[in-house]
């Protein structure tokens, strides 16, 4: 089994630690520049059983200036050439206007999108349910996976439903 997965979200959720944590010194081609081109490979995850090709893509996220139509649209389409999104958000901040931008543009994918709730070790497990509730209302998520990427928790069991989708 193999696939590609787009990581998506808000900076500093901790898309990053997600990837350093999963990947580790195992491939050097991670990056936080900015790049033109469509997909930007951050890591490839090698298993037994599957391969993971992780992609951050570009325009999907809240630009500084107003995005044109065609880059919105470009990266529109990129989400739905992936087998599975994982649409990142930090547990400690809740839901946010950079947020709001991801979900309209996810509105017209067809690919199972996944919301991963990051940062769970910051927040008190009765904090968790409300968010849940929150974000359900508003994406008909895949699945809504809490993890840490910092300390591991979940991770495993994120890499195995994952996997599910390749
Ligand atoms: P990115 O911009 O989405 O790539 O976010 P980063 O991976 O660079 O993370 C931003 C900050 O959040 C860093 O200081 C990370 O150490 C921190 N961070 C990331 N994941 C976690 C987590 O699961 N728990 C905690 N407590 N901090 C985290
Ligand atoms: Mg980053």
């Amino acid at each position: 089994k193999s696939g590609f997965i787009s990581i998506i979200g808000r900076p500093n959720v901790g898309k990053s630690t997600f990837m350093n944590r999963v990947i580790g010194q195992k491939i050097a081609i991670m990056s936080d520049k900015p790049q033109t081109t469509r997909n930007k490979i951050q890591g490839v995850l090698t298993e037994k059983d599957a391969q993971f090709v992780f992609i951050d893509t570009p325009g999907i996220h809240k630009p500084k200036h107003k995005l044109g139509d065609f880059m919105v649209k470009v990266a529109e389409n990129t989400l739905n050439e992936v087998d599975a999104i994982m649409f990142m958000i930090n547990a400690a901040e809740g839901y946010g206007r950079g947020d709001q931008f991801i979900l309209d543009r996810l509105e017209n994918v067809k690919n199972p999108v996944f919301l991963i709730i990051n940062k769970i070790d910051q927040v008190h497990p009765d904090e968790l349910l409300p968010l849940i509730e929150q974000y359900k209302n508003k994406y008909d998520f895949e699945e809504i996976i809490p993890i840490s990427a910092l300390q591991g928790n979940n991770v495993d069991h994120l890499l195995a439903v994952l996997k599910e989708h390749l």
